[in-house]
């Protein structure tokens, strides 16, 4: 590696002719201030001859089409309100005209007579050919006076902007020419940081060679071997990072639980059906990592109902037996109470004492709480993520569960254990992952899967009705209830709002209570409620009092009410896959047959049909998520910062999953071959930069 290439790479961009201080800040102000930056800042597509349609060659009904040529010609024509913006466009087989209707004044200051565009649109036949408001960018290209228009055979890259980039004039052709300017530059060599074999193996192309024919490059191939040399290097260091972090394990030491104690046996004579066979299995994955000196770091995937809840207490109860304290949270309060609910009464007969610690347990009871933990009483502790973040003082913490909703994602793990976290940590996920997230997001722990219900559970019948059938589908409500069925009612939210969102249920619980539903005791349940009232509507669910509850998203995750069998969510389609899915694992939790009815508003989109048809299709939480991944796309698939999964500047998970998979199978092999990678110390400094920067964008 050379000191110059590292220092020029990060020089500010103010040095670069052409760019001078004020171009340079509205740069920094898109998050482009050095070299590296700008040479990182991929383009986000590409124009080839291939992608290009020549003038004469355009055919009628020919659709959208990019024609690449120079302005010979443009400026305002007509008056007032029937002004417009003409530019003729000539490519040497023909001339197209361009017309803008709107922006007349932003489209006039951005072109001129002589730039070379490439224009994107649908062109029709109008004196002519011509193309109404067509996409362009300014194309950064040399002369050429061969007859027909050509760029010289080279590729010309698109690069993403942003309004104030383009407002400052700094729209792609310039950002090339920018990057042109750096590339020429001779004190810029990528140091080959993979390993040299590997490179060969996978027929690689080389690091310098990669970041160079990103932006400029002879052909459409050259761009693709540096966008899979550069994607397979963005997903190999992760994977690396990932593998570190698991044989980094092996060698920090916690205190192993030794004793065997009688809690754990006694539990489980107290239960009134024996565990299933996976629960059994994964019981035994987990107090085998309990037992040996290796912090525990695992995942525990297990769809809806499978019955994590009594896996957690039996590693619970296994910290406890070695007479050290052990931590349950949850992502909401209500789960939190409701743990605490079922825990505690699965401890109390075997004399180990649970607390509750939620952030609406104020005042004195709150106290009372945290001298509980801190002086050793409790054994258990149950609360929400505020239990570890708050600094809560444990006496001897040995073992944290969490039950999560993909709420904690790689990330943020690693900030966690920054602070010194070296626990027993068990994660237990509300749904199932998709595998390439899973080992994304998740990829440095250990994982166990439940994939088997317990008996007797008869799947649930998912229908889904148009709006138009509401009234029949209440109907129908009233009937099974008065056979004795319970039931929710979910309304969505709406527009992100919380207070919409209360008001539809609060609306339907008001006409439905004083309607159809009079007979019956009905329920509300929202968000806002505070903790007391929320607990009391759920505890009168559970014992039967209420017969329908209404209620808005917060009994999405985990609420378990094994005599509710009817789900009925309404306006279905606003709602994501996997919420949908959790909403129906409400349902089906007892012997009894189960319903679970989607209704679809007015307005169904085409992904929205898919959602619900996926969901009426198929009650398997694995099929479910990987449609879901694939049709949100990684980055939206639980909203990036929730899942803390990494942002990459070129890799799709989604897109690039065979490449993810093979990046994975190489990380863990160099990493079990050179544990610390004592051979490969370029690597080794990349991955550490690496780490820093997406720690950094996590806590931006
Ligand atoms: P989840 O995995 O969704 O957290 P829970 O732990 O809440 O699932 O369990 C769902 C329901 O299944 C609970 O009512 C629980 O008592 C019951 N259950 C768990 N394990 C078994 C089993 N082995 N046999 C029968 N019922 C079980
Ligand atoms: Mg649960």
């Amino acid at each position: 590696m050379s000191d110059s290439h590292d220092s020029f790479l990060a020089d500010r961009l103010v040095w670069i002719p052409g760019v001078g201080p004020r171009k340079a800040e509205v740069l920094a102000g898109a998050g482009l201030c050095s070299v590296r930056d700008m040479l990182e800042h991929f383009p986000r597509r590409y124009l080839d001859r291939t992608s290009v349609t020549r003038i004469r060659e355009i055919e009628e009904g020919c659709g959208e089409i990019t024609v690449v040529g120079r302005i010979t010609r443009c400026g305002l024509k007509g008056y007032s309100r029937r002004q417009r913006f003409e530019a003729e466009l000539s490519d040497g087989t023909g001339t197209l005209n361009l017309v803008w209707f709107r922006r007349t004044s932003w489209v006039r200051k951005a072109l001129e007579t002589g730039d070379v565009i490439a224009a994107s649109g649908a062109p029709r036949v109008y004196r002519g050919w011509q193309m109404q408001h067509p996409a362009f960018e300014k194309l950064l290209v040399d002369e050429d006076d061969t007859g027909s228009f050509e760029y010289n055979g080279q590729v010309v890259p698109i690069y993403p902007g942003t309004e104030e980039l383009r407002k400052a004039w700094l729209d792609s052709r310039a950002l090339q020419r920018i990057v042109s300017h750096i590339l020429k530059d001779a004190r810029l060599c990528f140091p080959e940081i993979l390993p040299p074999d590997l490179v060969a193996r996978l027929a690689l192309v080389s690091h310098d060679r990669a970041m160079r024919e990103v932006h400029i490059a002879e052909s459409l191939e050259a761009v693709g071997l540096a966008r899979r040399r550069l994607i397979f290097q963005e997903l190999f260091l992760l994977q690396l990072m990932l593998a570190l972090r698991h044989t980094e394990r092996d060698e920090r030491s916690g205190r192993p639980f030794g004793s065997e104690g009688d809690l754990l046996p006694r539990l489980l004579q107290d239960l009134p059906w024996p565990l299933t066979g996976a629960q059994q299995r994964v019981i035994d994955e987990i107090l085998g990592d309990m037992r040996s000196p290796r912090p525990m770091n695992r995942l525990l995937q297990g769809d809806v109902g499978s019955g994590k809840t009594v896996v957690a207490l039996a590693a619970l109860l296994t910290a406890v037996s070695d007479g050290r304290q052990g931590a349950i949270m949850a992502p909401t309060e209500i789960l939190a109470e409701q743990h605490f609910r079922n825990i505690d009464a699965l401890c109390a007969p075997l004399g180990v004492r649970v607390t509750l610690l939620t952030g609406s347990r104020k005042g004195a009871k709150r106290q009372k709480a945290l001298q509980e933990i801190a002086g050793g009483w409790t054994q258990i502790a149950v609360g929400t993520h505020a239990l570890i973040q708050e600094s809560v003082d444990f006496q001897d913490l040995g073992l944290v569960v969490i039950d999560e909703q993909h709420r904690f994602g790689v990330m943020q793990r690693a900030s966690l254990r920054r602070k010194g976290e070296d626990l027993d940590t068990l994660v237990m996920t509300a749904t199932p992952i998709p595998r390439t997230l899973a080992i994304t997001a998740y990829g440095d722990m250990d994982l166990s899967l439940l994939d088997e219900l317990p008996p007797g559970r008869k799947p649930v019948r998912t229908e889904w009705r148009p709006e138009s059938k509401r009234g029949a589908i209440l109907e129908w409500l009233r009937e099974q209830v008065l056979e004795g069925a319970q039931a929710y009612l979910v309304y969505p939210l709406v527009e992100e709002s919380e207070k919409l969102d209360l008001r539809a249920a609060e609306e339907a619980y008001e006409e439905l209570r004083g309607g159809l539903l009079a007979e019956f005791d009905i329920g509300l349940l929202h968000g806002r409620m505070k903790a007391p009232e929320k607990d009391a509507v759920m505890q009168s669910f559970l014992k039967g009092e209420i017969q329908v509850l209404v209620s808005t998203t917060v009994i999405e995750v985990g609420v378990d009410n094994p005599r509710a069998t009817v789900m009925i969510v309404d306006h279905a389609e606003r709602f994501g896959l996997s919420q949908l899915h959790q909403l129906r694992g409400r349902v089906g939790r007892g012997s009894d047959r189960s319903w679970c009815i989607l209704i679809a508003g007015r307005e169904l989109s085409a992904e929205g049909r898919e959602r619900l048809e996926t969901m009426a299709r198929t009650t398997d939480g694995f099929e479910i998520a990987e449609t879901d991944l694939r049709m949100r796309g990684s980055g939206d698939f639980f909203g990036v910062r929730q899942s803390g999964v990494p942002l990459f500047k070129l890799a799709d998970i989604v897109r690039d999953r065979e490449t993810l998979l093979l990046a994975r199978d190489e990380a863990f092999r160099l990493v079990e071959e050179d544990p610390r990678l004592q051979k490969h110390p370029l690597l080794r400094s990349w991955i550490d930069r690496y780490l820093d920067e997406a720690l950094q964008r996590v806590a931006d």
